[in-house]
């Protein structure tokens, strides 16, 4: 069974425009998406690549089931999305999809640990879930997810105690504590130097190789270069899908990037 399976994916904006003489409203539709047909499985890591305006935040508005396609079908781990009540829409949302954004989107007055929880308190109102309710505590859950990314030593931290690229990590645990059946990650390196780019990239890989998949908007060639397949948005149609030949391997760029950055700290 697919982790995502899209069929036939049409998005289309609605435009009222006013006429300014006979002030008669004019509908203009924008296809944002014009049938696009996308599937990927478990352990897959995949890049969203295309220009500005080619329809990518409107495929990731629908893979996060943050908006639903104006015709075609999407199942997510085998449920059906687009026919899912509101409930069903927003539970297939809280649970199936760790989102990590560009800003990190972390509460400030809170602990790394507590943003991690987080996602975790939504979960417990679920009924399902107190009737199978799982031997490991909010608390144990969320430190495992912080261990999993590296900071167990930056738990009690708050976000303003944090490098970018820490902060990013807490994100990443946050997205993973539920063990959704897919990372959507909205060019998560946007706001990081180079260094804390590779680092991160280097997580995502690590991750995908203990089978989590990920699903990633980028605009550089360079992130998609350490994905594993790459597809290519232009006027709201995919016009390439392609694997990646000679996948980067971001953490041994990160080495050889430091030690390029050491030899220039000594030639100062
Ligand atoms: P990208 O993320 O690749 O820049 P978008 O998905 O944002 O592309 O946009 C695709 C097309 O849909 C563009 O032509 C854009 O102007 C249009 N569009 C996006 N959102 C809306 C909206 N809410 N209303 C009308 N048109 C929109």
């Amino acid at each position: 069974m697919s982790v995502i399976e899209m069929k036939s994916i049409k998005r289309e904006y609605r435009m009222e425009t006013k006429k300014s003489r006979k002030k008669q409203s004019e509908a203009i539709i924008v296809r944002a998406l014009r049938g696009l047909d996308f599937s990927a499985e478990q352990g897959e890591f995949v890049s969203v690549m295309g220009p500005s305006g080619s329809g990518k935040s409107t495929l990731m508005n629908i893979l996060g089931c943050l908006d639903k396609p104006t015709s075609g079908t999407y199942a997510l781990d085998g449920i059906e999305t687009s026919s899912s009540n509101a409930n069903t829409f927003a539970f297939i949302r809280n649970r199936k999809i760790g989102f990590v954004f560009q800003s990190f989107n972390l509460l400030a007055r809170t602990t790394a640990l507590e943003n991690v929880e987080l996602p975790l308190f939504y979960r417990q109102k679920d009924k399902k879930d107190m009737k199978q309710k799982s031997n490991l505590s909010r608390k144990e859950r969320a430190m495992a997810a912080l261990k999993e990314v590296g900071l167990e030593n930056r738990m009690d931290h708050y976000p303003s105690q944090l490098s970018g690229g820490q902060q990013q990590r807490v994100a990443i645990a946050r997205a993973m504590v539920n063990d959704p059946a897919f990372i959507l990650a909205d060019e998560p390196t946007g706001n990081l130097d180079t260094g804390m780019t590779l680092e991160i990239m280097g997580l995502f890989q690590q991750l995908n190789d203990r089978g989590k998949t990920i699903v990633m908007v980028t605009h550089e060639p360079e992130l998609a270069a350490y994905t594993k397949r790459i597809i290519t948005l232009r006027d709201g149609s995919l016009v390439s899908d392609t694997l990646v030949e000679n996948r980067g391997n971001a953490l041994a760029d990160l080495a050889k990037w430091k030690n390029d950055h050491a030899l220039l700290a000594e030639d100062l």
